[in-house]
């Protein structure tokens, strides 16, 4: 089943750990199918490196696994809460890729400092707000995918395609498995460059002009220079 879908979903996963933003077991991706509207996604405690296409797994949004032999990984229920959310988002990767993951621990945002940034996020990545003890204590992963979609309640989801989970990591989304993965390494790349630019000048901004410059070219097509 979904045979195309487990092949991307696959070698996404292979994208995410070569481009240094997976380390160990931390992290996965999936993407939904538009017909079927069923996910695809990683099975528990498998580095990407050991992963084969047929040990992924198929769902539905309800987390009701339809095929796949293992366990699918805990993060399930996070990734269908931002699809349940998130309507036009039809792949979710979660790492804990470090410099994104530095901004969650600390609690900050990752604020819009320059053109890079703007290519990918309109805004400042948002963080979550800190979980409460009972949110916690039952359906942890579900919740965390609420507080995601609470932090977006003022914002397209699709201008900004990131969040950081507070005192855990980032999760990051797109209209395409290709699309996600690349969000995810722009992610990475734009919170280490704002952690050296806060470090060398803390009351630095962007202009909001040259902001809406670059998500129109954005939109236009993608990676313009
Ligand atoms: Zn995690």
């Amino acid at each position: 089943m979904l045979e195309g879908i487990k092949i991307e979903v696959y070698k996404a996963n292979q994208e995410l750990a070569k481009n240094g933003l997976v380390t160990l077991r931390w992290g996965n991706i999936s993407a939904k199918d538009e017909n079927t509207g069923y996910i695809v996604i990683k099975p528990r405690r498998t580095a990407s490196a050991l992963l084969r296409p047929d040990d992924l797994i198929v769902c539905d949004m309800d987390g009701k696994i339809l095929e796949g032999t293992h366990a699918p990984t805990s993060d399930l229920f996070t990734h269908l809460e931002i699809y349940k959310a998130f309507p036009q988002v039809m792949s979710v990767a979660h790492t804990h890729s470090k410099w994104a993951t530095v901004f969650a621990q600390a609690g900050k945002s990752i604020p819009n400092l320059g053109t890079a940034h703007a290519d990918y996020f309109k805004y400042d990545i948002p963080v979550t707000r800190t979980m409460r003890p009972e949110e916690i204590a039952k359906d942890y992963e579900k919740n965390t995918g609420r507080i995601i979609a609470d932090a977006f309640t003022l914002k397209d989801p699709m201008t900004t395609p990131a969040v950081l989970v507070k005192s855990h990591g980032p999760f990051v989304w797109g209209q395409s498995i290709h699309e996600t993965v690349d969000n995810a390494v722009a992610l990475e790349y734009v919170a280490e460059m704002a952690f050296y630019t806060l470090r060398l000048n803390t009351d630095t901004d962007m202009n909001t002009y040259l902001i809406e410059k670059h998500v129109q070219r954005k939109q236009g097509g993608r990676n313009e220079q």
